[in-house]
Order: structure tokens, then sequence, then C-alpha cells
């Protein structure tokens, strides 16, 4: 279906939403932040999450988990879905 073939396993979408917060914290061990920033790269989905996570954090001072609630995170999985069917 893809032509993506790449040496090392690359994270899902869903991978990335759930790293993102360590990843915005420099919590990440170097190689998976590595594959997360090669997620980013080429995934216009992932990177406005990523800018959106960075607004949050940047208005609330900080990331709790009960800044993003289940339900907006159920949303923003189903929107992830729709993106890859879209690539
Ligand atoms: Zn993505």
């Amino acid at each position: 279906m893809t032509q993506a073939a790449n040496t090392y396993e690359e994270l899902s979408c869903q991978e990335l939403v759930e790293l993102v917060t360590d990843y915005l914290e420099g919590a990440l061990p170097d190689e998976l932040r590595a594959r997360f920033d090669e997620h980013v790269a080429h995934c216009s989905g992932c990177r406005t999450y990523l800018e959106q996570m960075r607004l949050t954090i940047s208005t609330t001072g900080r990331l709790t988990p009960e800044s993003l609630s289940p339900e907006a995170e159920s949303a923003l999985l189903d929107a992830f879905r729709g993106w890859k069917h879209d690539g």
C-alpha cells in the first residue's frame, strides 16, 4: 500500500500521541526522540498536534494528564486515523 520501508520501526501516530508529553518534557531517550522527530518531519497531522500541545503548555504553563480529557484524546485519535487514510 505504501512505499514506506524504513530501516527501523516507525512510530505510529497513536504512539506519537502517547509520547508527546515525554517528548516536550525532554524525557525521551535519544533513539526514541529521533524516531519521534522523524515521524513529525513527514506527518503534517502530528506536526499540527505537536504545535497544539506546545501552545497548550505555553498557555497553561504546564501539561498535566487532566489537561487533555479522554473525550478530547479520543477525538484526536479519530482525527489521526483520518489523516492516515488521507495520506
Ligand atoms: Zn503522525
